[in-house]
């Protein structure tokens, strides 16, 4: 069956207390393709809402999207980025690395997607990279523009580096348009509602919330419908992944003892240099960094 997943309110650890709407992970739905974390962050007008202090991934990719707003980005590898609506922050996190986000409030209102891509069993271990995209494919119809952040769609390719089949589309549809979006063969896809409103095959999908088919369900195409006010909607999807991954607090992992010992190295990073090497630190304006919170008594289940 098709599912529908309503977005849930969470409370993200920022100095502002602002709140994200969150999809995935979901108790009925872990992962589209390598897609594994997707939160809708705003539109708000608290341009100074995210004030994220310097905090680690291992495993994984982070993906920054902007509709609106402007948010700079800091990590261990000497990255300093702006970034602006259109473009994409893409960090490898890999074997390990450190970052911080700061909304700017040189505009008026802040409204972002942020996505992780959990790296396949061969590359999680890759050295960190970062990488910002100012040359995203863009594809244009008389009633739509499709905006390719990753993989290949409509026959034009991002350069955005992926480590698994996988796709990322940014689609903005006029009012009452229908798009048919062509499927890759084995892949399973997510639709975000970022604005708007529109249909999946029928299937109205609220704001922030995802509408997932799976990849026995996707047929050769799939029909968006936009409503009166248009859309502007997410494309996640890919090849399903195939690994079970554990995936606690900012880290994905194998197994528990990975994860205890990548939460005792950042805990540490600051007074133990052997400790500091994986995550390493760096300068920014917000100061300060997130421990990782105690580990649940409970096994942590792979998924
Ligand atoms: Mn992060």
């Amino acid at each position: 069956m098709p599912l529908l997943i309503p977005s849930r309110e969470i409370k993200l650890t920022t100095r502002t207390g602002v709140s994200v709407n969150r999809t995935l992970p979901h108790r009925e739905l872990k992962m589209i393709g390598p897609w594994c974390f997707v939160d809708h962050f705003g539109p708000t007008e608290q341009t100074d809402g995210m004030v994220v202090a310097a905090h680690p991934h291992t495993g994984l990719q982070t993906v920054t999207w902007l509709l609106e707003g402007a948010i700079e980005h800091r990590d261990s590898i000497g990255s300093v980025q702006h970034i602006s609506p259109g473009q994409l922050n893409l960090m490898t996190a890999g074997h390990g690395i450190a970052h911080s986000e700061l909304s700017l409030t040189e505009t008026k209102r802040l409204h972002a997607v942020q996505l992780w891509v959990a790296l396949p069993d061969a590359a999680r271990n890759v050295a960190p990279a970062f990488e910002h995209r100012d040359d995203l494919p863009v594809v244009l119809g008389s009633d739509w523009q499709a905006t390719i952040l990753v993989g290949e769609f409509l026959g034009q390719q991002a350069a955005t580096k992926a480590f698994s089949p996988m796709v990322g589309v940014e689609l903005r549809l006029e009012p009452n348009t229908e798009f048919r979006v062509q499927a890759a063969v084995g892949y399973e896809y997510g639709f975000l509602n970022v604005e708007g409103s529109f249909a999946v095959n029928g299937a109205d999908v609220p704001l922030s919330g995802l509408y997932y088919l799976s990849s026995g369900e996707v047929d050769a195409e799939i029909v968006l419908k936009s409503g009166q006010s248009g859309a502007i909607l997410l494309i996640l999807g890919g090849e399903p992944f195939g690994e079970p991954i554990l995936m606690w607090w900012n880290f994905i992992a194998r197994t528990q003892a990975d994860i205890s010992q990548m939460r005792e190295q950042w805990n540490r990073h600051r007074e133990d240099p052997a400790a500091s090497a994986r995550f390493g630190s760096f300068p920014d304006q917000i100061g300060g960094w997130i421990p990782a919170p105690e580990l649940p008594s409970v096994k942590l289940h792979a998924r």
